[in-house]
Formats: C-alpha cells, sequence, structure tokens
C-alpha cells in the first residue's frame, strides 16, 4: 500500500463515475448512479436530497464500508479497490472519522472508553496512557472534560453526539464522514453540533455531512444535491450560517425572557 504522505494538493476524495446497484431480490436498485466528484482539504460539505435518493450508500462507499460497483475512488490519492481487507481497515481507522445520526455508543461504558476504542484497532498498538491522554484531549475539544466518567445512557442526546465526535477524532482523522449528525436532536442542540462541527472545521478537518434539512446545511461551506442516485446540483454556500453567532444570540434571548 502506498502509505507516503500526499501533497496537499492531493484531492482527499476523488470519485470518478462511482456507482452502486444493490439486488434486491429480483429487481436492481441503482442507488447511486455515476458520481464525480472531488473534495479537497478543509472543505465542509453537505450532501443533501431526498429520502431514498442515494446519500447514504454514498457515504458508505466514501467510508469503505461497502464496495462500489464501478468506477473509481481514490481517498488521498490511494485507489481504495486495490487495497485488501487488512489494508482497508488500517486505511479507515487511519484516515476517517464516522458520526451517526443515533451516535453508536456503547452504552455501559465510559465517555472515556467510547472514545478509546478506535486506538485499539490501531497499528502499532497506543500504550495505554498515550491512549487516556489522547481521549482524554479530545473529549476536552468537544466541551465534555468534566464529563470522562458518565456512561452514555446518563446523559444529553447532545452530549452523546459530542462523545462521538469526540471518538471520530481520537485518531487524527483526514476525514470526518457524518450522516444526519443532528437527525436525533432539538434545534437548539443542532445548533450547538454544527457549532463545534464550524470549529474543527476551521481547524482544517474535512467534513463531508449528510443532512436532509436546508437550516443544517446552511453551516457547511458546499452544498451538493443528489437525486436518484445522481449529483444534481454542487455550489458554494454564499450566505454560510455561523453557529457561534447564534448560540450568543439564543443565549441573550433566554436571558432577557428569564428577567422580564
Ligand atoms: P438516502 O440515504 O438518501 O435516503 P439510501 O442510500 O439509503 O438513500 O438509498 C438509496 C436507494 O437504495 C433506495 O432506493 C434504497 O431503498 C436502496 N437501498 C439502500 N440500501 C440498500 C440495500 N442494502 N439493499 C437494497 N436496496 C438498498
Ligand atoms: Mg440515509
Amino acid at each position: 500500500m502506498n502509505t507516503q504522505p500526499q501533497t496537499s494538493s492531493t484531492p482527499v476524495i476523488q470519485l470518478r463515475d462511482l456507482a452502486k446497484a444493490y439486488q434486491a431480490g429480483e429487481v436492481e436498485v441503482k442507488a447511486v448512479r455515476g458520481v464525480t466528484l472531488e473534495i479537497r482539504r478543509g472543505e465542509f460539505v453537505a450532501v443533501m436530497g431526498a429520502s431514498g435518493s442515494g446519500k447514504s450508500t454514498l457515504m458508505n462507499l466514501l467510508g469503505c464500508l461497502d464496495q462500489p460497483t464501478s468506477g473509481t475512488y481514490l481517498l488521498d490519492g490511494v485507489a481504495v479497490a486495490n487495497l485488501n481487507r487488512k489494508e482497508l481497515a488500517r486505511l479507515r481507522n487511519r484516515k476517517l472519522g464516522f458520526v451517526f445520526q443515533s451516535f453508536n455508543l456503547l452504552a455501559r461504558t465510559s465517555a472515556l472508553e467510547n472514545v478509546e476504542l478506535p486506538m485499539f484497532y490501531c497499528h502499532p498498538l497506543v500504550p495505554l496512557r498515550a491512549r487516556h491522554q489522547r481521549a482524554l484531549q479530545a473529549l476536552e475539544k468537544v466541551g465534555l472534560g468534566d464529563r470522562l466518567h458518565h456512561h452514555p445512557s446518563r446523559l444529553s442526546g447532545g452530549q452523546q453526539q459530542r462523545i462521538a465526535i469526540a471518538r471520530a477524532l481520537v485518531n487524527q482523522p483526514e476525514l470526518v464522514l457524518a450522516d444526519e449528525p443532528t437527525g436525533n436532536l432539538d434545534t437548539r442542540t443542532s445548533i450547538e453540533v454544527m457549532g463545534l462541527f464550524q470549529e474543527l472545521n476551521d481547524a482544517d478537518i474535512t467534513i463531508i455531512m449528510v443532512t436532509h434539512e436546508l437550516d443544517i446545511a446552511a453551516y457547511c461551506k458546499r452544498i451538493v444535491v443528489m437525486r436518484d442516485g445522481r449529483v444534481i446540483s454542487d455550489r458554494a454556500n454564499e450566505n454560510r450560517r455561523h453557529a457561534v453567532h447564534e448560540r450568543t444570540a439564543l443565549d441573550q434571548a433566554e436571558r432577557q425572557a428569564r428577567l422580564n
């Protein structure tokens, strides 16, 4: 496997005519039908589209969780199709961080241990102390430095999603893939989570996020829209929302309401 660091001009993602068909009994479902796309370091991309338009399928392909039927995928310049299972697992662990709608945390395991988990799949193994240290730093980064030993079940949805984001970051990935990360959160908590993503993106982490809500896509720098497995629109988001400002405004409004 080519493990050389790629030059900064290498796109993180290069897709050419990528397609995925599922065999559902007798019928073939063409979930993704020829997507050509390039995503560079530091981008923050929203993937939008109606239910069934192929967003999750595309994310699974990007995350190397599924193989395309045809087309090519270069991740950080590496042709994913040429890797064997072991190389693929390693690539996924080192270069990708995942955030899901339903958090996917271990319920009876502390926040710290949840965040340490991806480090158990690293080669060479990360020593115990370093594991603790890195998990701690990741949790501090998402504002949960005071919840290290809490079980996710005792935390709010927003806090659980922040643990999941810390877990996604702990191996310092090239790219974070998030599928409907605010789908189970209320408006205020969604703004908080988007604020966190914006902060991470400001620190040069590349993020691709699926959402079907325009309000949420509005925080991203670029918006890609899918329909029937194809990209039908791809544009820069000129009127980007900034969660930090909105959070301050919300706080002020609430303080005012309490005073009245
Ligand atoms: P979205 O995330 O935009 O809602 P999906 O990527 O989940 O869309 O689905 C795209 C299409 O592929 C849909 O028609 C869906 O029913 C179909 N599909 C997704 N996963 C499978 C699967 N494992 N087997 C068969 N069909 C699937
Ligand atoms: Mg989906």
